[in-house]
């Protein structure tokens, strides 16, 4: 029962949050002459209309984005190229317009993936940026101090020698400065740590529409985790 209290806070307070987005950046709504709506419909139908229709494709890594791939995927890796799928999805930036992110995931996941952030544009959850961290000549540090979001990468895990669960295109970070990785002291990205405190919910961080799109394809989110926290990370085996 909590939970469901908490829940509905959690989506009342996200959608305050977009609406005042949408209020600020969005274009100029025209007063309906006739009858004007009352303003909480009014803002809701403006959120449903101003943006394109979510666009994705699934397709192989060719010659030519192999070679872009040369920082995140080298020989030895756990996971070839064959078995990753390269990712064209639609996303709603912090600008409040919709984009055209990338992103390299196993292929097992790819249609899943896709339908995770189908529901994540559609719930007007803002993304900062969405490009392969190849973009960041493979740094997992510069990639999240560019708050970018991301998939594979064949590195080790943050706080020791084994693979990342991002080296097998099982993972993914979202937002990296407002859902930082908290262990201890530790805090990553550095600038994440003004979002060490969760609520009042801010632009960027994790809403539970975003946990429930990725919970609903089975995957598992870092936030839940006890021994530290992994605000940014959802993996489809929960490590
Ligand atoms: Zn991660």
């Amino acid at each position: 029962m909590l939970r469901w209290v908490t829940r509905g806070t959690l989506v009342g307070a996200a959608l305050a949050v977009v609406a005042v987005a949408l209020t600020g950046t969005g274009p100029t709504r025209a007063t309906d002459p006739v009858s004007t709506p009352p303003a909480r419909a009014a803002a809701l139908s403006t959120a449903t209309t101003a943006l394109p229709a979510y666009t994705a494709s699934i397709r192989t890594i060719d010659a030519a984005l192999a070679y872009r791939m040369r920082y995140s995927w080298r020989s030895g890796c756990p996971v070839p190229l064959s078995d990753l799928r390269y990712l064209r999805m639609t996303y709603l930036g912090f600008d409040g317009l919709a984009h055209s992110g990338e992103m390299v995931v196993h292929r097992v996941y790819a249609a899943n993936v896709v339908a995770a952030f189908r529901r994540v544009y559609a719930s007007r959850f803002p993304i900062r940026a969405m490009r392969l961290v190849d973009v960041y000549l493979g740094s997992d540090a510069a990639s999240m101090n560019a708050d970018n979001t991301s998939a594979f990468n064949c590195r080790r895990t943050t706080s020791g020698t084994a693979w990342s669960q991002h080296s097998y295109g099982r993972a993914i970070d979202v937002n990296p400065i407002e859902n930082p990785y908290v262990s201890g002291g530790t805090v990553e990205p550095a600038a994440g740590r003004s979002y060490l405190t969760r609520w009042p919910l801010r632009k960027g961080m994790l809403t539970w529409t975003v946990r429930d799109a990725f919970h609903d394809i089975g995957w598992y989110w870092g936030g839940s985790w006890s021994s530290l926290k992994d605000y940014m990370h959802f993996s489809s085996n929960n490590r």
